[in-house]
Formats: C-alpha cells, sequence, structure tokens
C-alpha cells in the first residue's frame, strides 16, 4: 500500500523504462526525455552502477582501422562499410560535442595499427590509397599515413604503423559520469541493483518482473542490455563475446601515445596514466570468449603478455597492475547494431560489434525515435 505521495512522486507508471544503464540505455533515456519533457523515464541498472562493457573498455574513440576497415569492405560491399565509418565519425562528434573533450577525456593522440612483414601487410598496403579515396567523401581529407618512421618514437618494435590523428583516447569512467550526471539532471530516474528477470508486453502496458521479486508496470520498455540480451531474450543473435584487458603499473619513461590496433583489431593498447592498457586476443578462443561470465584466462593473458614486452615496450621491464574482461555483443553475421521492435511496446537496441564508444549515441537516437512519444 503505497501512500499518495509514494504513489505520485515514485510508483507513477513510468512512460518509459529503459533496461541497462550503458551508454546506449543512458543516451535513450536521454534523448526520450528532451522529446517527452513531462515523461516518467526510469533506467533499471542490474550493477550497484552501470556495469557492462561502457565501463569496461578500453576507450578507444576511433572508426576503424586500415585492415579492419578493407576486412569490412571485402566482406560487406563498399557503401555498407563506409556507411558504418559515417555513422562511427558522425557518433564521435556527437558525443564530443554532447559531453565535451574535457568531461570526458578525449585526447586527439591519433589512431595507429602495427603490421609486422607479413601477408596482412601486403594487403592493406595494396588497398592503402584506394581506402584514403574512399573515405574522403566522408572525411573530406586524407585519413590514414604511413607512419613507419615514427615507430622507434614510440619505442614499438613492429615493421610498419599506419597512422591517423583523427582518433584518440577516452576515459570511459569519467565519460559514463558525465552522462550520468546529464540524464539525471535532464530529470531520468535510475534504479541500481535492479535486475529485470522478464520483460511482458501486455494490453496494460509492459510488465518487467526484478530478481528481488518486485515489478515495475512501464507503458514503453527499451531493452538496452546489448551483451547480456539473451538473458531476457534468448532467440535474438545477439551473441555475448567477451574482451579481456590488462593494464601495467606506471612505466617510466613511456613514449607510446594515442590509441593502437594490431591483428584486425584483434588486438587494441593504449596510453593511460603512464601505464599500457592492453586488450584482446578473443580470436585465440572464440568458442570460450562467447560468454558473459566475468574473467580473464591464462591463453589470452599470456598472448597479451607475451604482446606487450615483445612489441610494445620490448626491453622494458613492467608489472601488471590490474585485469579484468568486459562483454560485448556481436550478431552471427555483419556488424550491423539491432535497432528494433520486438513487440508492440518493447524496442531493443543492443549488439554494437564493439563500436559502442563511437556509435552509442546515435543508435540511441534511433531507439528513442522508434519507441516514440
Ligand atoms: C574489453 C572491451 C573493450 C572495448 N573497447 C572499445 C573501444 O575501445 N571503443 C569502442 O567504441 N567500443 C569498445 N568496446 C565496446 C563498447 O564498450 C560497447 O559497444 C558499448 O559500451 C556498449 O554499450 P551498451 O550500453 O550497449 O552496453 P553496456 O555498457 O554493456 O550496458 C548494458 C547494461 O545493462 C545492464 N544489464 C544487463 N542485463 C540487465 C538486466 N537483466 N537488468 C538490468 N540491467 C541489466 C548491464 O549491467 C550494463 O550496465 C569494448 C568492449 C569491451 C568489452
Amino acid at each position: 500500500m503505497h501512500s499518495i505521495w509514494e504513489q505520485r512522486s515514485f510508483a507513477a507508471r513510468p512512460q518509459l523504462a529503459v533496461v541497462g544503464a550503458g551508454i546506449v540505455g543512458l543516451f535513450t533515456a536521454l534523448h526520450h526525455k528532451r522529446a517527452h519533457p513531462h515523461h516518467r523515464v526510469l533506467v533499471l541498472e542490474r550493477g550497484p552502477h552501470p556495469s557492462g562493457a561502457s565501463v569496461r573498455n578500453a576507450g578507444f574513440a576511433c572508426f576503424g582501422s586500415p585492415s579492419e576497415l578493407l576486412a569490412d569492405i571485402a566482406a560487406e560491399g563498399e557503401a555498407r562499410a563506409l556507411q558504418r565509418v559515417e555513422e562511427r565519425w558522425l557518433g564521435l562528434q556527437e558525443l564530443r560535442a554532447e559531453l565535451g573533450d574535457a568531461a570526458i577525456g578525449f585526447e586527439a593522440s591519433g589512431g595507429h595499427e602495427l603490421f609486422a612483414d607479413d601477408a596482412l601487410y601486403t594487403r592493406v598496403a595494396e588497398g592503402f590509397d584506394g581506402l584514403n579515396r574512399s573515405l574522403h567523401g566522408i572525411f573530406g581529407r586524407r585519413v590514414y599515413e604511413w607512419a613507419d618512421g615514427r615507430i622507434g618514437d614510440r619505442g614499438l618494435r613492429t615493421a610498419h604503423l599506419a597512422s591517423t590523428d583523427l582518433e584518440g583516447p577516452v576515459d570511459s569512467g569519467r565519460l559514463v559520469t558525465a552522462l550520468l550526471r546529464k540524464v539525471q539532471e535532464a530529470g531520468v530516474e535510475l534504479r541500481t541493483n535492479a535486475t529485470v528477470t522478464a520483460v511482458d508486453d501486455g494490453p496494460d502496458g509492459v510488465t518487467l518482473r526484478l530478481a528481488d521479486g518486485g515489478a515495475v508496470l512501464a507503458g514503453r520498455v527499451a531493452v538496452c542490455t546489448n551483451g547480456y540480451t539473451r538473458d531476457l531474450f534468448p532467440g535474438l543473435d545477439v551473441l555475448p563475446a567477451r574482451g579481456q584487458v590488462l593494464l601495467t603499473a606506471p612505466i617510466p619513461g613511456l613514449r607510446l601515445k594515442g590509441t593502437f590496433h594490431a591483428n584486425e583489431g584483434y588486438v587494441y593498447f593504449r596510453d593511460l596514466d603512464g601505464a599500457v592498457l592492453l586488450g584482446g586476443g578473443r580470436d585465440l578462443d572464440k568458442a570460450g570468449e562467447t560468454t558473459t561470465a566475468d574473467g580473464v584466462t591464462p591463453l589470452i593473458q599470456d598472448h597479451l603478455e607475451h604482446l606487450l614486452r615483445s612489441v610494445i615496450i620490448p626491453g622494458t621491464p613492467c608489472t601488471i597492475a590490474r585485469r579484468w574482461s568486459g562483454v560485448m555483443a556481436f550478431g552471427s553475421a555483419g556488424k550491423e547494431p539491432l535497432v528494433e521492435r520486438l513487440s508492440p511496446n518493447v524496442v531493443a537496441a543492443v549488439r554494437l560489434s564493439g563500436m559502442g564508444v563511437a556509435i552509442g549515441i546515435r543508435v540511441a537516437r534511433k531507439a528513442a525515435g522508434l519507441v516514440g512519444g
């Protein structure tokens, strides 16, 4: 039995409930609240704070490395692959404009890709100028340059380096904190430690069952649970993909600066406060990493450490300060996010394919549009 005050202020039925307080969920809530200021918008998050990929990632504000983009063009055709590059580029501009570079810790220190003298390098070298020509239509300028002469400056041991000055790192914790602040200032409510166990769309609205036995009845629901979506909708083509990360202790004299990819994007590393943050290696055990379980494995961590000591900071002693994992989501074919209506009052905005920093804000706008008024 609620008092009249509880009923009016806390128990009123939200016009929109968002499941998941990651980049996509928070921006979906914000876009909807701006379009409908009088709506009650409630975000339900199962963690004590946002606890998904948005706060466990590597913090690359990137639109793709040369090998990744050439592979995408080969797999999907140029039009589709370039459209996604444009989405990523526009998304990054919007994110930076919305939250501010200082607030998200964006540094324009450049994005880079390392190559050994191998078949991948040969393939990329052949397609390099053509790729730059194709990207000209989006960026209005040349995007990638070979920067082999700068490999030594950064202390790397590799054969080739391609660079763009249009990318750089962000601080993912500060980004989500700034977004949370903005969302709450806009009047969106956030309920943490609220795990949704079922979503039932019925004639009176959508009932969200909660793990604590409670329930929320909402007019509309946006499901923004990315890698965890199959817990609620087992039939959706949304496969979890765990990414493992390690962070070194600060390394005196570290010369690394910027965001770096290698091995078609399967390895990524950057500097962070004088230390190296390094992740990836999922290709070594794709079946094992198709999981929502939190954890790291010796197979992948040993591989990352080997790369760290042989390629990234060769000959420099260092210790590992922290290891963690996060869960991304991919589809069984292609990299398109899944933004669709699942039932009359339920929309899903999930499957960010490891690009959520860049495209999250635009995926959320699409989701808010689909949710409607
Ligand atoms: C290791 C790693 C490195 C990455 N690096 C980059 C990068 O450098 N650049 C980039 O662009 N992208 C990167 N990504 C991908 C990027 O982080 C994601 O695409 C993006 O964060 C997805 O945002 P989201 O809001 O869709 O999902 P999430 O941030 O995962 O948010 C989903 C939220 O839903 C909550 N939730 C789940 N189930 C429930 C439930 N049943 N009830 C209530 N709440 C629930 C979760 O706790 C979580 O907070 C990386 C990802 C990982 C894991």
